[in-house]
Parts: structure tokens; sequence; C-alpha cells
């Protein structure tokens, strides 16, 4: 088996290795191709931390394997990120492991290319305001990504712990653009795009805060009792979201299904999009919004596509098991 350490992997992905990886991968589930198994997440009873499995298999691809990891809260004050993940790769002819590798990196860049693929594909042409809920570890990956994908001429930015907001504001002096801290009020009246990325468990963003024609990227959510919008938006909002199981069941939509107010018909795969069976956006008054709850096969693909570079550079470590 092959051994490519975090910093490894660090440096040999690039957003757009994610971004590609992640767009077929979202495209290949939607035909079928691909599928991930039931997510196992659970808090664990010690340091505070939520820990899991995300596992799956592409038969176009043949990507087989699983992530393994979770958010520990207190890591930051150790030096380290507080999400920890390590991808495991199979051989899909033999069930050998294949590789072993960090998933750290690999996960800030998947996620933000998930929602950047959204951005992409559901909103506005003319979109020139982005706004980002949430100041932590992704959120300037979540930034970098979105600004590939619209003219955008400023940024907004709001968090619960405003000390960190330095965070999106060094991002956006890097990437040349204005940032403001603002209010949820002049957030949502400002944004054309909103992207909120924190661990919340009660909403922050109510549905009357969002103007028509926003298309927002909730990618915070990603476990049962995590909550980052008020469930009416949902209502008001054209759902999408990269798998519809995750969705309603660990992905922002679990509140307004448990509600009864949205239905799992009621929301789109994203891939259906991709794949053109979906229109997407129908009128630049609708307010689309992405559930990225975040699915295995995005490691797994963004994974081997590291690793088939790792090997050409001669960077990879083969191991015995
Ligand atoms: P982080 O710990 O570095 O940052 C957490 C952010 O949430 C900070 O902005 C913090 O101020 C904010 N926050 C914390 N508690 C809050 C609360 N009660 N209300 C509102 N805001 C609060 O975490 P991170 O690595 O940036 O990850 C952010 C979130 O994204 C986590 O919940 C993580 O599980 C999730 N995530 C989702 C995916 C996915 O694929 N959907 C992938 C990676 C991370």
């Amino acid at each position: 088996m092959w051994i490519v350490p975090e910093a490894t992997v660090a440096r040999l992905i690039t957003p757009e290795m994610a971004f590609e990886a992640v767009e077929a991968t979202f495209a290949a589930m939607a035909r079928e191709d691909a599928y991930n198994f039931p997510v196992i997440r659970e808090a664990i009873g010690h340091a505070d931390a939520l820990y899991g499995f995300k596992s799956g298999f592409d038969r176009a691809g043949l990507h087989l394997g699983l992530k393994s990891g979770g958010y520990w809260p207190d890591n930051e004050q150790k030096g380290l990120t507080n999400h920890q993940s390590t991808v495991f790769l199979f051989d899909a002819d033999t069930g050998q492991c294949k590789a072993a590798m960090g998933g750290n990196a690999l996960t800030a860049l998947r996620t933000a290319a998930a929602s950047a693929v959204s951005i992409k594909h559901l909103a506005r042409a003319d979109a020139r305001v982005l706004g980002i809920i949430g100041a932590g570890h992704q959120s300037a990956f979540q930034m970098r990504a979105a600004v590939q994908q619209r003219s955008f001429d400023k940024v907004v930015g709001w968090n619960l712990h405003p000390e960190t907001l330095s965070r999106l504001a060094d991002t956006a002096e890097e990437l040349g653009l204005p940032f403001e801290a603002v209010s949820l009020d002049t957030l949502g009246q400002e944004a054309d795009v909103i992207i909120s990325i924190t661990s919340s468990f009660a909403p922050i963003l109510n549905a009357d805060q969002v103007r028509p024609g926003t298309h927002l990227a909730c990618m915070g959510t990603d476990t049962r009792g995590k909550q980052e919008v008020d469930p009416a938006l949902l209502v008001r909002a054209t759902v999408f979201t990269d798998e519809i199981a995750q969705s309603t069941s660990i992905g922002e939509a679990q509140h307004a299904v448990a509600e009864g107010i949205l239905t799992k018909d009621a929301i789109t795969e994203i891939g259906a999009v991709i794949n053109g069976a979906h229109p997407g956006r129908r009128s630049d008054d609708e307010i689309t919004l992405f559930d990225g709850t975040g699915v295995a096969l995005q490691d797994l693909s963004a994974a081997a596509s590291v690793l088939d570079l790792a090997i050409a550079e001669g960077v990879a470590t083969e191991a015995a098991l």
C-alpha cells in the first residue's frame, strides 16, 4: 500500500484538482454510477469530539474507500486544526488497502470545491458581493474557491466570535478584494452569494434576512442537530444538495423535514443540474440553497487524484501491510 502524509497531500492538491474531482463525483452520483454508504458519526463522550466514518464506491472511477475522523473543538489550542481525518483507498478488484493518506487539506479543499460547484451552477451570473458566515479554519478555503466562480468585487462577513473575523479580512486582502465585517441584516441585504461555514447548533440567519435572487451554500451542517439557517428559508428557497439521504438526516434540511415543512421530493441533487437533467436556477428572483453535507465520494475522488500525482512524482511511500 501507499502512504501519503498530510504535508505531502497539502503540497500536491490544488483547488482546481478538488473542483474537477468534486464536480465529476456529483455528476456520477446523479447518474447512479457512484453511491455513498450510510454515514456513522457519533459524539464519543471524550474531548467533546465527534468521530465517524464516511465511505462509498464509484463504479465508474473505481474509487472505493473511506474517510475516518471528525471534529475536536479544542484542537486549535493545541496548534492542530479542529477537523482531523485520514483517507483509506481500497482496490475495488481485490479489496486490498491501496493507500492511507492525510485527509485534512483534502477535506478543506473538497468542501470548498463543493460550494464552488454550487455557485458555478446556481448563483446568478451577475453576483458581485460574497457573504461569509463563519471565520473558522474552513472559511478561508471557502472564500478562495468561491471567488473563482463569479466576478465578486466585495466580501462581507459575520462571525459569532468577532475576534476571528481577521481570518476573513486577511483572506480577502490576499485575493485583492475589499472586506467589511457587517451585521447579519446587512450581510443578507448586500450579499448575492452567502456561504455559511460554522459549527452552529441553532439558526443564525433568518428567512427574511435573505434577498430574492440570493444563492446560499450552507456548508457547516454535517451532523444531526447542527443548524445554520431558519428552516423557513428552505421553504422559500429551491433546495439542492450533494446527497438527499445525507441532506435530510445530517444536513441543513434535517430540521425543515423534521418539522414537516419540506419533503425529500422538493430537494434536488446538484449532480442533476451538472448533468443537465434539472435546469437549476430558473429566474433572477429565485433563492437557491445548496445543502452541502460532505459526502465520502468527494474525499475518495480527490484522494485518488492526489495519489496518482504522488506516485508519479515519487513522493508516495510504499509499505507492506
Ligand atoms: P472551526 O472550529 O475552525 O470554526 C468554527 C466556526 O464556527 C467559527 O467561525 C466559530 O466562530 C463558529 N461557531 C462556533 N460555534 C458556533 C455557534 N454556536 N454558533 C455560530 N457559530 C459558531 O471549524 P471549521 O473547520 O472552519 O469547520 C466549520 C464547520 O464546517 C464545522 O461545523 C464542520 O463540521 C463543518 N464542515 C463541513 C464540511 C462539509 O462537507 N459540509 C466539511 C468540513 C467541515
